[in-house]
């Protein structure tokens, strides 16, 4: 099947018993014996598995290639799960600018974890060549990054890894994967906060990791969500796989929008640097041209204004709603140093925007009306 047929149909088959089409919603957490004193049904006791869970990790896996997939009820529980599945004392590489949470988690749990971890700058590829030691088990990448979006070459870095028998982990949120396959790329693992593109609504938190293959370090991960239980509800589930039918036109769209308004803004006199992988003299550019089938939906531009001032532009806005995430039908933009935090390196004046699936004449405008009210 080709991909706008796989997003359409993965995970479905129609109902056996009633031939219905769209797949039931299943909230019961246990299922009967199938006889007496016989413990092998195919579901038993629903954080260990559930037919709605079953369908949704089927889709992912086949969107992203992958053999398996695990379902989580946020993109930290996937992310956590992927860092408790390795052994005490095993060292992590991160990419410098990696998603604030990620950060936080990895910096909070180290000790108690056991771990080792160096940040590297993993758009160069030098960087990370010198990172690996002999108890290096994991690394981590995220291209484009948040929120500067840097792009990091996955093929040439899962070759470096893989020399030192390193698994590569992706966060492929930002991209989602209509826009890039890092496990065809070389990637061994995907993670997923499906709480964005994936679900695209801005009505469900969600995770998942996607494995090119059933086993080795995936099979503690399938482990940790079974028994840890960070699983999603049914209902989520239910949503979720419904949302996936239509995230290749929701992304498709999203992106020539995108492209609009940066068309727009490189031509504003008050944008100081627009950050967007498909401008040509984006430092990214060429890998992304070669790695991605499109640039994405994502924007950042710094704003020659007091940092105050670029603040306030934000809660300016009437369409696009001043709110943290990224990946829904509506656009959304945040001043992303304040939600980061004071250990923040991100400009002060950059504003981090989502776009959604408005009409990109008003997007503009908004933008436009907002700056002349906060200037
Ligand atoms: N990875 C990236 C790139 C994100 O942007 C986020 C959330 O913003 C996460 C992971 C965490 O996902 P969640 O909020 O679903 O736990």
């Amino acid at each position: 099947m080709r991909r706008s047929s796989i997003i359409v149909h993965a995970g479905l088959e129609p109902n056996p018993t009633t031939g219905a089409i769209a797949p039931g919603f299943e909230p019961s957490t246990i299922f009967r014996y199938p006889e007496e004193g016989y413990h092998a049904a195919a579901y038993g006791y629903s954080r260990n598995n559930n037919p709605g869970r079953e369908r949704l990790e089927r889709a992912i896996a086949a969107l992203e290639g992958g053999e398996q997939a695990a379902a989580f009820g946020s993109g930290m529980a996937a992310i956590q799960a992927v860092i408790q599945s390795l052994g005490s004392g095993m060292h992590v590489i991160a990419p410098l600018d990696v998603y604030h949470g990620t950060r936080t988690l990895l910096n909070d749990f180290r000790d108690r974890w056991g771990l080792e971890l160096s940040y590297v700058e993993i758009s160069v590829v030098d960087e990370v060549r010198k990172a690996f030691k002999p108890n290096t088990a994991l690394l981590w990448l995220e291209s484009p990054s948040n929120p500067m979006l840097n792009l990091s070459d996955i093929s040439l870095i899962a070759a470096l890894a893989h020399e030192k028998m390193v698994t590569v982990c992706v966060d492929n949120t930002w991209p989602s994967p209509i826009l890039q396959q890092p496990l065809a790329l070389g990637a061994d693992l995907v993670m997923h906060s499906t709480t964005k593109y994936l679900g695209g609504h801005s009505d469900l938190l969600g995770g998942a990791i996607v494995s090119k293959t059933g086993t080795g370090l995936f099979e503690n991960i399938r482990k940790m969500q079974q028994i840890a239980g960070a699983v999603p509800s049914p209902f989520d589930c239910w949503l979720l796989l419904r949302s996936i039918r239509t995230l290749g036109i929701r992304v498709k769209q999203q992106v020539a929008n995108a492209k609009e308004v940066v068309h727009w803004l490189t031509k504003q006199d008050w944008v100081d640097t627009v950050f967007y992988p498909g401008l040509p003299d984006h430092p990214g550019h060429s890998i992304a041209k070669k790695q991605m089938s499109d640039f994405g939906a994502m924007i950042s531009f710094t704003v020659k204004l007091s940092p105050e001032k670029v603040l306030s532009m934000v809660s300016k806005s009437s369409l696009i709603s001043p709110a943290t995430s990224l990946g829904g039908v509506e656009s959304t933009w945040e001043h992303r140093f304040s939600t980061e935090g004071p250990l923040s390196k991100t400009p002060d004046t950059l504003i981090r925007l989502s776009v959604g699936l408005e009409d990109s004449d008003d997007l503009i405008e908004d933008i436009q009306q907002a700056y002349q009210l906060a200037r």
